[in-house]
């Protein structure tokens, strides 16, 4: 998110993916367990999450391994590579770099020695003081190019005391978000900023303890549910149970943007299923943009529950007008340019036979640049739609994320500069309707001043003092 650069997508690039999460996170503690491969399962779960690189540390009681490699989850692990993992406790991460740059340096868990043994953690989130926390580190501490190897080393330096007592102290003093999963050789320890910006929830094994950033990855593993961290709280597991500490006042900004696309819709935010609050929002997005059309396709998958809802509540037929190929990711072999060029259809397809002649309302879950938008409509003409017109299950993203989601700078971003008429006529479509921020917001049932909603209207819950972001990223990425 930082960086601003290198995401310029060609027109119709496949691999220009929208909007990106920082990060999945999951923690074990099991005796008796198979940790590292529960741990594989719980990261194959949040694979959304992040696609750069995958980690697992595991800690049998007197050392932590480390393993990560760039690539998705099943490209970095294996059965072998699993089997040399043992032990009773374990954290996993899945990235996908919102600071520092797309290397194996900067993959999680991080792992930094300390007076007594080691510290491994993993952060899903992004700080926004990393500048200021870097100073106070120890010279020739850590070469730190990420805001969560700043982090892991100031953890770590303050060895005299327990990891506990050390990050109850240094939390207060962190800025932005984090959800994080941490260890030394015999307990988890799990955090969460006092804003929740990012999801973390606690679920229960039958012999054991779960932390995840969704719940579908607790139902992957056969954990049950607990209940959410809360912000500002702190937990420590051990063979002694779950002990909780606050070490500040919850102040809730849940990420609004996770109910739109980040979470999984087969997990649960707030108690309430993510997929029922798109297909509401569908609902929302028809009452408020209503339109004459033969049929409602979704721009699969992202799309589908707001283009089940907009169906529902318009009474306009619902159907697949679009072929996605899932495999398409950002660690493929780059296109050649012929290939290129045949752009999009690398990744979705339309289907002939179901769109063509037909009035289409085509649903998607936002727009960053518009590039894909606008590939959409004009493949969809080609495929012969007689009118296409554009629903968005979100209000227009106008500003850029400091908490870990890489949209793209503000000059970057459609709706940074161009009127909602002005983007339509940009992409092609016959009409164009956003959702607006009380219809989306009405439809997670929290209240808005429980919400980060920045990036629709600009008031950043937790101040960014851009001067210094900008600084750090200077500092750290030359
Ligand atoms: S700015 Fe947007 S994406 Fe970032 S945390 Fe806030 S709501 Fe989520």
């Amino acid at each position: 998110m930082l960086k601003g650069d290198g995401h310029l997508s060609h027109d119709l690039d496949p691999l220009d993916q929208g909007p990106k999460d920082a990060c999945g996170v999951f923690g074990v503690w099991a005796p008796g367990e198979d940790v590292s491969k529960l741990t594989y399962y719980g990261l194959y779960a949040l694979q959304h999450r992040g696609q750069e690189s995958a980690g697992i540390a595991v800690s049998e009681g007197t050392r932590i391994l480390v393993y990560k490699d760039m690539g998705l989850v099943a490209q970095v692990f294996d059965e072998s590579v699993l089997g040399t993992l043992r032990g009773h406790l374990a954290i996993g991460h899945c990235r996908y770099s919102t600071t520092g740059s797309s290397v194996w340096e900067n993959a999680q868990p991080t792992l930094n020695s300390t007076d007594v043994g080691g510290l491994a953690l993993a952060h899903n989130g992004n700080l926004i003081n990393t500048g200021e926390l870097a100073v106070r580190l120890a010279p020739g501490a850590t070469r730190a190019t990420t805001d969560t190897e700043v982090l892991t080393a100031l953890l770590a330096q303050d060895g005299s005391r327990p990891i506990e007592d050390a990050a109850a102290e240094l939390l207060p003093q962190v800025r932005g978000a984090y959800s994080l999963v941490f260890m030394n050789e015999t307990t988890l320890f799990a955090a969460r900023d006092p804003q929740g910006v990012r999801p973390l929830v606690l679920g229960r094994l039958e012999r054991g303890w779960v932390v995840a950033s969704e719940t579908a990855a607790l139902d992957i593993v056969g954990a049950v549910f607990t209940r959410e961290i809360e912000p500002g709280e702190l937990l420590t597991i051990d063979e002694r149970g779950v002990r909780s500490r606050r070490f500040a006042l919850a102040e809730p900004k849940g990420c609004l943007f996770e109910y739109v696309y980040l979470a999984r819709p087969d997990t649960s935010i707030a108690g309430r299923g993510v997929q029922a609050t798109r297909v509401e929002v569908g609902r929302q997005l028809a009452r408020e943009h209503p339109v004459d059309a033969d049929l409602v396709i979704p721009t699969p998958e992202s799309g589908t529950p707001a283009a089940i809802g907009y169906a529902e509540q318009s009474g306009i037929p619902y159907g697949q007008g679009l072929v996605k190929n899932s495999y398409v990711g950002r660690t493929f072999i780059q296109p050649s340019q012929t290939i290129r060029q045949l752009g999009i259809r690398l990744k979705l397809n339309p289907l002939r036979e179901i769109v063509q002649g037909k009035r289409l309302v085509v649903v998607d879950d936002s727009i960053v640049r518009g590039n894909t938008q606008r590939a959409i409509v004009k493949m969809l003409r080609e495929a012969g739609a007689t009118e296409v017109h554009v629903r968005i299950s979100s209000p227009p993203v106008s500003w850029p994320c400091f908490y870990g989601i890489d949209f793209a700078t503000r000059a970057e971003l459609i709706a940074g500069s161009l009127t909602v008429d002005e983007i339509c006529d940009s992409l092609g479509a016959d009409s164009l309707g956003y959702i607006s921020l009380e219809g989306l917001t009405q439809a997670t049932t929290i209240p808005a001043n429980r919400l980060c909603r920045a990036c629709f209207d600009g008031d950043y819950p937790i101040p960014v003092d851009q001067d210094q972001v900008g600084k750090y990223v200077l500092e750290v990425k030359v």
